[in-house]
């Protein structure tokens, strides 16, 4: 088979170990006779799945007892809306760091009186801001951690006065993360946890219940939270497979243990882009995302562009075109992204600087 550096944004890179499960349960789910994506999901065999997912992101992340975690279709994007429609009374607050953040603020705007606190937008995001004040009187204040188009994230987790509401999409699950200094956390999976399908959304429970307008029932958390994610017919396949990466996670030794190789495979490409004269990285040095690493050619090399993103290619780097709306490169470097295929794009870093110099 056809070997590949996959540094594919989303959907992304999983580890072989969840897509040899995925293959076998394809044939015979749990010596059901059926393939997982055709036996009834009120079935004790995928109860039992559906229950192991749940408590292997409650052990993962630690996740603590006044908190439910929920599984659901219609991806991050319609979390936005969730996230107003549950939370949104009065006035809610946004840190706009990217596309992903301002098209939250946007659905949140249809819903309510949602603002802008601060903005990075002035630099094309490349940057976090820092500096501002959160006011008191808001009813959450929404974050996206890592802003997968722009490579720049928040590592860390806030000391936020109010409700702190974070979209996690792209770096769940690369580093530990206080669970309890979040009043809500979701995602979708495709990024850094399974394929795409499904969303996550961690939930301290007392944040609900609070607002006037009436809510759909397929879109009030409390639904999904009461039928433990099985309202309605869950995404079966993505479910699973997240289950499966979630276990070979838990079995490298979980969020501390990958967040080291993390640490190590982000560190090994950005001292190659400070270093090689051909490429300059775009975010912040205090900002870089440990995720998403976003570089350009080097003033001067910009003409070589194409013929970089061609050398590449013809050693195997798969999906290293930065996103259309800002151009350059991408590196996605998620959980289940080998350290050699980090290597491997230095050596083609290294390899094209020796034809060019
Ligand atoms: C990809 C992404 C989204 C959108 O996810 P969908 O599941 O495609 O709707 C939202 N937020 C962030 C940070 C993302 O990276």
């Amino acid at each position: 088979m056809k070997k590949a550096y996959n540094f594919n944004a989303g959907p992304c890179v999983l580890p072989q170990q969840a897509i040899d499960a995925a293959i076998a349960a394809l044939q015979d789910f749990k010596g059901t006779g059926m393939p997982v994506i055709s036996v009834s999901h009120r079935s004790k065999e995928w109860e039992e799945t559906m229950n192991e997912c749940r408590a292997l992101w409650k052990e993962l992340l630690n996740i603590p007892d006044n908190y439910e975690v929920v599984f659901l279709g219609g991806g991050a994007s319609l979390q936005f809306l969730y996230v107003a429609m549950n939370l949104l009374e009065n006035k809610a607050g946004y840190l706009e760091t990217g596309v992903w953040a301002k098209k939250a603020l946007k659905e949140a705007k249809g819903i309510g009186n949602a603002i802008c606190i601060a903005s990075s937008a002035d630099k094309t995001y490349s940057y976090i801001p820092k500096g501002y004040e959160i006011p008191k009187d808001l009813d959450y204040f929404h974050i996206t951690t890592n802003n997968t188009i722009y490579g720049t994230e928040i590592k860390y987790d806030m000391d936020c006065p109010v409700n702190l509401v974070a979209d996690m999409s792209s770096d769940i699950m690369s580093r530990p993360v206080d669970v309890s200094k979040y009043a809500l956390i979701y995602g979708g999976a495709q990024k850094n946890v399974g394929p795409a399908g499904v969303i996550f959304a961690i939930i301290r429970k007392d944040i609900l219940g609070k607002v006037s307008r009436y809510l759909p029932t397929m879109l009030d958390y409390r639904t999904h939270i009461e039928k433990e994610s099985m309202f309605n017919t869950p995404p079966v396949f993505p479910i699973f497979v997240m289950t499966e990466t979630l276990k070979w996670l838990k079995g490298i030794g979980g969020v501390e243990a990958i967040h080291k190789i993390n640490v190590e495979k982000a560190q090994l490409l950005y001292d190659e882009i400070d270093r090689n004269p051909l490429f300059v990285g775009t975010a912040a040095k205090e900002d870089r995302s440990i995720m998403n690493v976003c570089f350009v050619m080097a003033p001067g090399y910009e003409n070589l562009q194409d013929e970089f993103l061609a050398f590449a290619k013809e050693r195997g780097m798969v999906g290293i075109k930065g996103h259309r709306s800002v151009g350059g490169f991408r590196a996605s470097l998620y959980n289940a992204c080998p350290k050699e295929a980090v290597q491997a794009l230095v050596a083609c870093m290294q390899d094209f600087e020796k034809l060019h110099k």
